[in-house]
């Protein structure tokens, strides 16, 4: 048995003119209902509401206003979970909606209940039918059309397999409109190896993913234990052999080093807003002592953001890692270089740490 979150990116489940590929998601089902009677568990991430919506509102070109997105978004969510639910409920297969931001995965009791909902869904043999709620967050529209919402819900899960399905054969050597030997990428081992190479970041005028956020996705995947696809899912062969546990497209197989969810999340998914720069002492404690960031270490801080919004720390030029700051930009530069009393003496209801340990991850 086998646990797979498996992602539908908006370049499949639209074609050009916004209508829903049916031939796609009907063979998914089809697939997503075989897989269950063989005993397999799957949770379904969709995107497509955007291109669905902007289709009914008569709207050619994707806008670029996150208000006008959102609310396109907000028109093509139900016909596309409508789509989802009617194909399974023919093949005899409940579904269950669930929109969810990063903001649900990253507050622990929100992380917990979006666990518990989905292991029971799971235990139920519902088929869950995942898109973020696009009203309230807009990470995921503004970069990785669900990619990095497919890889938080498969550590949520405990998947053994994230299977990304897009509209091209998988990792490409270059771009292909460039390029023309440009050749696939069987599998992925070195990450840092892959900056040599020339990653699209769009890969559709649908949606906003593209190469860049599906590698960064499967890396979050598989530094959490969980093997990784990035496959054709327009191929009806390519899409079955990779829900079915086979080789295709491209492999990025489990990584020996283990993070947390939240910090992968932190790590590779949460937009930072400013800079905070540190003296020699503070990021050598943060490096070498994980401990936390206080005023007294800070020298510099670059750029506007709010308490709760993430920040890269760094020494000199050097990133050394990103946290969540719990001071806001306009607060951290009254008080830095200060230590904690002289801190509070001007910011009463400040907590002792600029960025607390348990919300930084090094680069
Ligand atoms: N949640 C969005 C959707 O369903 C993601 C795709 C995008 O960024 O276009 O359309």
């Amino acid at each position: 048995m086998a646990r797979l979150v498996v992602k539908l990116g908006s370049s499949i489940v639209a074609d050009d003119e916004g209508a829903p590929r049916m031939d796609v998601l009907s063979g998914v089902c089809e697939e997503v209902v075989a897989r269950r009677a063989a005993g397999d568990e799957i949770v379904l991430v969709t995107s497509g509401a955007i291109a669905l919506g902007m289709r009914v509102m008569g709207l050619a070109v994707r806008p670029t206003a996150i208000e006008d997105l959102q609310a396109a978004s907000a028109v093509g969510q139900g016909k596309l979970y409508r789509t989802y639910d009617e194909l399974l409920r023919d093949r005899g297969a409940t579904s269950a909606q669930l929109l969810l931001t990063f903001f649900d995965m990253s507050a622990r009791t929100h992380y917990l209940n979006a666990r518990q909902t989905l292991s029971r869904l799971l235990a139920w043999r519902v088929v869950p039918v995942i898109n973020e709620n696009d009203t309230t967050t807009t990470d995921e529209i503004s970069f990785g059309d669900n990619d990095f919402l497919a890889a938080q819900v498969a550590v949520l899960v405990g998947a053994d397999r994230l299977v990304l399905l897009t509209s091209v054969d998988g990792l490409l050597t270059a771009d292909p409109r460039r390029d023309p030997g440009a050749t696939l990428v069987d599998e992925v081992t070195d990450f840092e190896a892959l900056s040599a190479l020339e990653i699209g970041h769009t890969t559709s005028p649908l949606g906003s993913g593209g190469m860049r956020s599906k590698v960064v996705a499967a890396e979050m995947a598989t530094a959490a234990g969980i093997e990784a696809i990035v496959c054709n899912g327009l191929d009806p062969q390519a899409r079955a052999t990779a829900l079915d546990g086979g080789r295709a497209g491209t492999y990025f197989p489990p990584q020996q080093v283990r993070y947390s969810s939240f910090k992968l999340w932190l790590k590779y998914a949460k937009p930072s807003h400013g800079t905070v720069v540190v003296d020699a002492g503070a990021a050598r404690a943060l490096r070498d002592a994980g401990t936390s960031l206080l005023p007294v270490g800070v020298v510099d801080v670059l750029g506007g953001f709010d308490a709760g919004d993430a920040v890269h720390v760094r020494e000199g030029h050097r990133v050394i890692g990103k946290g969540i700051s719990n001071y806001s930009a306009e607060e951290l530069r009254k008080v830095k270089g200060l230590k904690s009393g002289e801190v509070r003496a001007i910011l009463p209801r400040a907590t002792d740490e600029a960025v607390h340990r348990d919300y930084f991850v090094l680069a």
